[in-house]
């Protein structure tokens, strides 16, 4: 593309229509100034390189078909009970009577007390309906929280990672370049074999501390004594914890928290992001929501306090305009008796799933976390991660996720996902074992 440098340049549009003849001037001497963060972002060759692959497959196997248990989309079909009261609400729409146009950019009453209700109280968590926050996503919240942040502030993002919480810090300008796998500036926490993924704390000074768990891609999760040390840390150091729990519903064991609001303190270091998408099977349909307690503080650049609560708020009302009104019914319908029915069987489906793969993996000898609170199997497969996926695509047409794509430590892994049909789950494990099965 060529830049043309002369404002006082004239030219004749002879092409574009209603302009013949009309001569106007160049609107500006450059081209608009991006924003360069961008350009330190690393292109993210995961999912394309992975197609790649398997579409060169595909056409030297044209009768062997593949398998996909790399994806993290759900499989299964949204609740009945969720499509009734969406429908309900589309024909309350097309009623003068029971219209509704603009609503709470937070969120409808019914919904924001619903989560509160079933969500929190009911498992012992103090949550104000008016310190959540209803949205169309855990990945637009999780990526538009640090808006209201300093650039300055020092992040702390666990490797591998969801890429959202990197990639939005990397865009704010809050990292330098990216060299041997890793951006300067970011404090890494590294989840590894020997910390079964849940990672140290840091030992330099951060600001914000972003956790997942259940974990994406590792499916690991965090008891109440390492969130508490988390809680504990994050308060002592005058620390934000960011803190996703999209995956929450799938945890099966009493004793691991789902939310970081069980542990003591949390009210005042921790903000919750949460989703419909997993649990519920709303990845299209989208709704989610993300809790600011009341308790949560900042400080500006004179050292006035800040409530997170009402910049969040201002931030979320300036740009979001609400999720549509039979969407937040839909989502409110999770909470009812046979919501709660339904969804409980939809996660039983992938869990039996995950049960299935990860029960099939460890009796060939691999060493795994997740698959058993969490729809991610991480498997250690000691070599590298691309190999181990061309070695089970090509011989047993079975799709995994490479590890190395969620982050250096995600080198010497891969990732099974338990988001699929049991047919397609049960002829993966027969196709794979031939391959691993000793
Ligand atoms: N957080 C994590 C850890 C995820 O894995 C995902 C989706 O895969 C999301 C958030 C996105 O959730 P939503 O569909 O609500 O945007």
């Amino acid at each position: 593309m060529t830049c043309i440098r002369f404002s006082f340049l004239v030219y004749k549009a002879t092409n574009a229509p209603g302009l013949k003849n009309e001569t106007r001037a160049r609107p500006k001497p450059f081209m608009i100034r991006i924003n360069d963060h961008y350009r330190k972002l690393q292109a993210s060759y995961l999912f394309s390189d992975i197609a790649k692959r398997v579409n060169a497959h595909t056409s030297d196997n044209p009768d062997k078909r593949v398998i996909r248990m790399g994806i993290g989309d759900v499989t299964e079909p949204l609740p009945a009970v969720c499509r009734e009261a969406f429908k309900a609400a589309v024909d309350e729409m097309g009623d003068r009577a029971t219209f509704r146009g603009y609503g709470p950019e937070q969120g409808y009453p019914f919904l924001r007390e619903a989560i509160a209700e079933h969500a929190y109280t009911a498992r012992g968590c103090d949550i104000r309906p008016d310190e959540i926050f209803v949205s169309d996503g855990s990945k637009c919240d999780s990526a538009n929280i640090q808006e209201i942040f300093s650039s300055q502030c020092r992040v702390a993002i666990p490797d591998p990672v969801y890429p959202v919480y990197l990639d939005t810090n990397v865009m704010a300008g809050r990292t330098g370049a990216f060299a041997d796998g890793r951006y300067a500036g970011v404090v890494y926490l590294d989840c590894t074999p020997e910390n079964r993924y849940v990672p140290a704390l840091p030992e330099e000074d951060v600001d914000i501390i972003y956790l997942c768990f259940p974990n994406n891609p590792t499916g690991a999760v965090a008891t109440r004594d390492d969130l508490k040390r988390w809680v504990d840390h994050a308060r002592a150091n005058n620390a934000l914890i960011l803190f996703d729990a999209a995956y929450e519903a799938f945890v099966q064991d009493p004793a691991i928290p789902r939310s970081i609001y069980e542990i003591e303190g949390a009210r005042e270091c921790a903000v919750e992001f949460r989703s419909f998408s997993k649990n519920a099977g709303f990845t299209g349909v989208r709704c989610a929501y993300t809790v600011v307690p009341g308790e949560l503080k900042g400080v500006d650049a004179k050292g006035t306090e800040v409530p997170l609560h009402a910049l969040w708020n201002r931030r979320h009302t300036t740009k979001f305009n609400g999720v549509a009104y039979p969407v937040q019914r839909a989502a409110a319908a999770v909470f009812s008796d046979e919501g709660k029915r339904e969804t409980t069987r939809l996660i039983g489906h992938y869990m039996k799933n995950a049960r299935l793969l990860r029960e099939a993996l460890t009796s060939w000898g691999f060493d795994c976390v997740g698959g058993d609170n969490a729809p991610y199997i991480w498997i250690q497969v000691g070599g590298s991660s691309w190999d181990f996926f061309d070695r089970l695509l090509n011989e047993a047409a079975v799709v995994c996720t490479p590890g190395a794509g969620f982050g250096t430590c995600g080198e010497g892994h891969v990732r099974l996902s338990a988001f699929n049909s049991r047919e397609n789950v049960e002829e993966a494990i027969e196709r794979m074992r031939p391959v691993f099965g000793r």
